[in-house]
């Protein structure tokens, strides 16, 4: 019988700390079929929709992203941690667990009225995405969709987003 993309998806037990269950994609990176099942998956709902970039969250979104714009023959953006990004930027805070966390975006790396795919391997909180979603839309954005490998819906993550009005699309659970 074929995989599907949970499949290649290992959990690995207190990772990063005691008591959480981490889920690990690299094993569904690594794996050929995985990969390009995931990316054909993320792409699914928005072939034929226009998008204008394809915009990753640090860091394992990067690599869903590059392919995903490679394949819809778009732009790639980043949005990292704070201090990574070279040029200028904007930033958007976030709460964690413990204390706080700052993404960035380069402040010219979206123009007004674009079309956003906004992509990362796992939604939990939500925390990340919100802050991303924040950054593109302060840069005049506008976001089609928020694609993700896992969603872990007992978080709460993705009613956080659907309540702010996003349209989420993930492969499993
Ligand atoms: P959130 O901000 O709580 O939604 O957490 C999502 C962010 O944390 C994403 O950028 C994920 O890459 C990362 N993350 C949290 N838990 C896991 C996990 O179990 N596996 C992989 N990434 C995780």
């Amino acid at each position: 019988m074929s995989k599907n993309v949970k499949d290649y998806i290992r959990t690995i037990a207190d990772f990063p700390h005691e008591g959480i269950m981490f889920r690990d994609v690299t094993t569904l990176f690594a794996d050929p079929r995985g990969m390009r099942l995931a990316i054909d998956q993320l792409l699914e709902p928005y072939v034929g929709q226009r998008i204008d970039k394809v915009v990753g969250l640090e860091a394992r979104g990067f690599i869903l992203g590059g392919a995903i714009a490679h394949q819809l023959a778009v732009g790639f953006v980043p949005i990292r941690k704070k201090g990574k990004l070279p040029g200028a930027v904007i930033s958007e805070a976030y709460t964690l667990e413990y204390g706080e966390a700052v993404v960035e975006v380069h402040d010219d790396a979206i123009q007004p009225g674009e079309k956003i795919l906004l992509v990362d391997d796992l939604l939990a909180t939500g925390g990340t995405a919100s802050a991303g979603v924040k950054l593109i839309e302060r840069l005049g954005g506008k976001i089609v969709g928020c694609a993700f490998v896992i969603d872990l819906p007992e978080i709460g993550g993705r009613k956080v987003l659907e309540d702010m009005g996003y349209d989420i699309h993930a492969l499993c659970a």
